[in-house]
């Protein structure tokens, strides 16, 4: 089935759907997820429409490892890295939130190659690849998913979302990259280096917001643009490799946490979670990876 990239009336319609109080009608066992009813505000007309359209509410899905795995591969061999660091330059200027995730996503690919899961025969569907972290059994409501990379959140924990966006990417029409988001970009990056040495994620994000540098970006949505340039090492930390750079395998990376100090449900996680102030924005990363310059 091909389908069409989010057009900004179905984006509409699927925030009424998932993001307007009142409109969970059941709950399903089987995909242990809420069902979404018609709002009240939506006539029946548009209901149907969005049903029968390409986004429809409730679509549900579920993926095992490897067929994941393969997915994730083939999804990211049609999206190229100048895609991915201008829509990157995109989310953060404001004019295209949905750029922002793929660089976490394209980061995350980049180190998976194909094998079985590994890890012990026991049935257990949330288990996850002893290799790569990828569960055995990944679920999640496709539209959904898709809407929130529209809405410009970004997260680096979910497998099933780097492929949700890589697939989704191939088809999306990207604007045209322009000067003043370039500019905008910089002055982001200018304004993190500012940070003084102690400055953690935390009292950065926190910095950030008063200074009203991402137009449109709540809490959570400026977590995600920094999880994203530690992801790649434009933040750069003393804990681990970017992902960008090398893979982890979840015991490494539960090992690292633990060595930080901190626990591994935390807001913030590596390789974000390791930068300080201190080490500022890596300007040869930004140069060779995005072309701007301190
Ligand atoms: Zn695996």
């Amino acid at each position: 089935m091909i389908v069409a990239s989010m057009d900004a009336q179905t984006f509409k319609r699927l925030k009424e759907v998932y993001y307007s109080k009142g409109s969970v009608s059941d709950y399903d066992l089987q995909h242990e997820r809420l069902v979404y009813g018609q709002p009240k505000g939506m006539v029946d007309a548009v209901w149907a429409e969005l049903c029968a359209g390409d986004h429809p509410p409730n679509d549900f899905r579920v993926v095992g490892h490897d067929q994941l795995l393969a997915d994730i591969l083939a999804a990211d061999a049609s999206v190229s890295w100048d895609a991915v660091f201008d829509g990157f330059m995109l989310g953060c200027s404001g004019r295209w939130p949905r750029g922002r995730q793929t660089l976490i996503s394209a980061a995350r690919a980049r180190q998976l190659t194909e094998h079985a899961f590994e890890g012990p025969d026991d049935g257990d569907p949330d288990r996850i690849c002893e290799r790569c972290g990828l569960p055995r059994r990944s679920r999640w409501d496709q539209s959904d998913e898709t809407f929130r990379l529209y809405w410009g959140y970004a997260w680096n924990e979910t497998p099933s979302t780097w492929w949700v966006d890589l697939d989704e990417r191939a088809r999306a029409e990207m604007p045209t990259l322009e000067d003043a988001d370039v500019e905008a970009f910089a002055a982001l990056l200018r304004a993190i280096d500012e940070a003084p040495p102690d400055e953690t994620p935390g009292r950065l994000e926190k910095r950030l917001g008063k200074a009203k540098l991402l137009p449109g970006a709540d809490k959570y949505r400026r977590y995600g643009i920094l999880i994203a340039l530690g992801e790649v090492g434009v933040l750069p930390n003393t804990s681990v490799p970017a992902s960008y750079d090398a893979a982890l395998t979840p015991s490494e990376r539960h090992a690292a946490h633990e060595a930080l100090g901190q626990s591994h449900r935390s807001d913030v996680v590596l390789p974000l979670a390791g930068w300080r102030g201190e080490l500022g924005v890596d300007w040869a990363r930004a140069e060779w990876m995005f072309g701007v310059a301190n």
